[in-house]
């Protein structure tokens, strides 16, 4: 499977990348038995929806899948919506856009785009709820989302495909379920927007020595890749706090940059 990182930047848009956003990318079959490339989001945050057109036609992705509903994640589903309603480009009629997400998904973004809830939009996004540890299969992609730490309901998502293995932290600090997530992941896509002896407050944000941390604690890693730092942040200071303790191949998000695992 391939990633790009379509926008990076934590908790808001950043001047070079829009909020949280990665396309992934696989090889399966179609309903037809096809071959034909799946394409799904992991989150949707403020700013992303226009460099994703830079990669793909929005309307043509399989699925939506949240980490959690915090802005940064999950807002641009407004203009995903604008354009399933409206954009005169067909195919008609057009299928409705899988979403999954927390409790609560469906009811978030209709208000967001100042909806009333029912039909919210129900006619143009099929929103589904995950459940902790529940493997969903999407195409050649099984996701399984683990409930982490962070103020709301919020879940990071392993994603398996073949052998392949990439976990995503979403937003999260320190916690017991970030081992079953990340091990022997061939790539770990990290929150590290926090600093250390900067950053104090738990149950928020890792820091890239958290992270690091995580994964080694989790065993098997092949790959850290820090993402979500928020604009005021000096990655090379995170790049660093990762460097303590983590001696493996490391690289921090950047807007366009794509991995294959
Ligand atoms: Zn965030
Ligand atoms: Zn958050």
């Amino acid at each position: 499977m391939r990633l790009t990182v379509v926008g990076c930047s934590g908790s808001l848009p950043g001047p070079a990348s829009a909020a949280s956003c990665y396309l992934l990318e696989a090889d399966g079959s179609g309903a037809d038995g096809e071959p034909r490339t799946w394409r799904v989001l992991l989150d949707l945050g403020s700013g992303a929806l226009g460099p994703l057109q830079q990669f793909v036609d929005p309307m043509s992705v399989d699925a939506v899948l949240l980490s959690h509903l915090h802005a940064d994640h999950c807002l641009d589903l407004c203009g995903l919506y604008v354009m399933l309603k409206h954009s005169p480009v067909g195919p008609w009629p057009r299928p409705r856009v899988p979403v999954w997400g927390p409790a609560g998904t469906a009811a978030r973004l209709a208000g967001a785009y100042d909806l009333p809830v029912d039909p919210g939009m129900s006619a143009e996004l099929d929103v589904q709820t995950w459940t902790d540890g529940e493997s969903v299969r999407i195409g050649p992609f099984a996701v399984t989302p683990m409930r982490v730490n962070h103020p709301v309901e919020a879940y990071g998502l392993r994603i398996e495909h073949d052998r392949s293995v990439l976990a995503y932290t979403g937003d999260t600090d320190s916690c017991d379920s970030l081992k079953p997530l990340c091990h022997n992941a061939n790539m770990v896509l990290a929150d590290a927007a926090f600093v250390d002896g900067r950053d104090e407050a738990d149950g928020i944000h890792l820091s890239g020595r958290r992270a690091a941390q995580a994964v080694l604690d989790a065993e098997g890693v092949q790959h850290l890749v820090l993402t979500h730092l928020p604009p005021w942040n000096d990655p090379d200071v995170c790049v660093a706090q990762a460097r303590e303790l983590w001696d493996g191949p490391l690289d921090v998000a950047a807007p366009g940059r794509t991995f294959d695992l």
